[in-house]
């Protein structure tokens, strides 16, 4: 038999651990080759509160919260201490005909603080299963009640719910969706109101200009909704910001709108929440700013403070008696995960709900959207920043070739991503999304982390030489 070596990570030198991941990695969303040309990967090894540490022992500011998980920070003891005091009972166990203590307490408290009416929770292991099933849910209900010809949905550009096919073909950045178009199944496309750009940088959603003119966005999807809403299921959308679609915000008031209109014209309406939920937008959900509650909610990655791998779907009793009945009736969900409910995932999440709750989280994410849009303010003066945009603790800064007429970078000039490396040499980690820098760091991120990463951006702007505009 072979024999498998089996060293510490740490025995292994950078340049090892390089070579074993150019061999063996398959990295997410990664055009490979120009992975393998990169001089400095980085390799990470710990974190500690806001800060992550790589091989070399250098310290950076996880701006991007670990792709947008983490809430307290790194190493969060009380978080730390759930992990273990649950592994001290049991790691797994599964929900198909069974229970389990911690995912009964998470879906308890989850009810109590979701908007009104979710007091039903199926869980997933991540935001694209969160996803699936409110689709698939969505679609069982119109059967179930005997209202078979809904069964499209309507999703808005630029939306993003993840990368199984489901969550695909509700999704609309195209770098990401088209090529898989042959393979999903069909949906109708609106767009959503945005701000327009240039909109004065703002923590606060409440207060952010009323979008004066809804009169174009309402007649459009009143005409399309008149047209197909005896055909469409649901209605699926980021509320209040559309993340991987390059952190696009909403004006107040679109929410309220089309909860209306799906009450008016019998449609469900599907909030994905993955990104947007737990605080980050200065309320515990972005639906509580609007005071709406959908018909579903998915939820991810903030759920257990970004420390396991955890969906959850709620819905509402109406949605929930439609699949009860006779068992032969065929009306009952049959979809579940092998990890559904992960008793390690549900302790960890409960842990970090209410310690989101105690220290007040949403009302620091406002605190820090504050500070940001303090330190980006000077760059709306800046020739090659198109809108700075921030709700709650997410900001978007958006780099064009040209404001007026308004022309974006060629994407292949990854103007974004050489921003983004350079910040690391200022001990910052930012993740752009194709020109558009974002910034979302752990709502416990102190004031002078949060200043800055904003300074450092500003500073790396100024030094760069943008490509020439021809
Ligand atoms: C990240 C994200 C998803 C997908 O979640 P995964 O855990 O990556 O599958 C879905 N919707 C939104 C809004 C997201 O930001």
């Amino acid at each position: 038999m072979k024999s498998i070596p089996l060293p510490p990570a740490e025995e292994l030198s950078a340049a090892e651990l390089i070579a074993l991941d150019h061999r063996h990695i398959w990295h997410p969303f990664t055009p490979m080759s120009a992975w393998f040309e990169k001089e400095d990967p980085l390799i990470i090894t710990h974190g500690q509160d806001e800060y992550l540490y790589d091989i070399q022992g250098r310290e950076y500011i996880d701006g991007v919260s670990s792709l947008w998980c983490n809430i307290h920070g790194h190493r969060n003891p009380e978080l730390d201490a759930a992990v273990i005091r649950q592994t001290h009972k049991v790691a797994h166990t599964t929900l198909l005909g069974a229970c389990n203590v911690p995912s009964i307490q998470l879906a308890h408290l989850l009810a109590e603080i979701a908007p009104a009416g979710l007091e039903k929770v199926f869980y997933s292991d991540n935001g694209s299963t969160a996803v699936e099933i409110a689709i698939k849910m969505a679609f069982q209900y119109w059967r179930n009640i005997g209202r078979k010809e809904k069964t499209t949905f309507l999703s808005m550009s630029s939306a993003y719910h993840g990368d199984t096919l489901g969550a695909v073909s509700v999704g609309y950045v195209e770098a990401f969706h088209t090529i898989y178009r042959p393979i999903c199944f069909p949906t109708l496309q609106a767009e959503l109101p945005i701000l327009p750009v240039f909109s004065p940088a703002n923590s606060s959603i409440k207060t952010i200009v009323p979008y004066l003119d809804f009169t174009k966005w309402d007649n459009m999807i009143m005409q399309l909704l008149e047209e197909n809403a005896h055909k469409i299921a649901g209605i699926i959308v980021e509320p209040v910001i559309q993340g991987a679609g390059g952190m696009r915000m909403q004006p107040y008031g679109t929410l309220t709108r089309l909860r209306k209109l799906c009450d008016q014209y019998e449609v469900l309406l599907i909030c994905d929440e993955v990104m947007t939920g737990f605080g980050r937008t200065g309320s515990l959900f972005a639906c509580d700013h609007e005071h709406q509650s959908p018909d579903f909610l998915c939820l991810s990655k903030g759920l257990t403070g970004g420390y396991m791998p955890l969906g959850a779907t709620l819905t509402n009793q109406k949605i929930f008696v439609a699949f009860c009945g006779d068992p032969n009736a065929g009306k009952t969900f049959f979809h579940g995960h092998t990890f559904t409910g992960h008793p390690l995932a549900c302790e960890v999440a409960r842990t970090s709900l209410a310690l989101l709750l105690r220290e007040d989280l949403p009302a620091r994410a406002m605190q820090i959207g504050q500070w940001l849009s303090e330190e980006l303010a000077p760059l709306a003066g800046h020739p090659h920043v198109g809108d700075v945009r921030i709700t709650g603790a997410v900001a978007g800064v958006e780099l064009v070739q040209r404001r007026t007429p308004y022309t974006p970078f060629p994407w292949q000039r990854r103007v974004g991503g050489e921003i983004c490396q350079r910040l690391r040499a200022h001990g910052v980690l930012l993740r752009p999304l194709g020109d558009v820098i974002v910034i979302m760091p752990p709502l416990t991120t102190g004031e002078d982390n949060i200043r800055h990463i904003g300074k450092s951006l500003r500073l790396v702007l100024e030094g760069f030489s943008f490509p020439a505009t021809n």
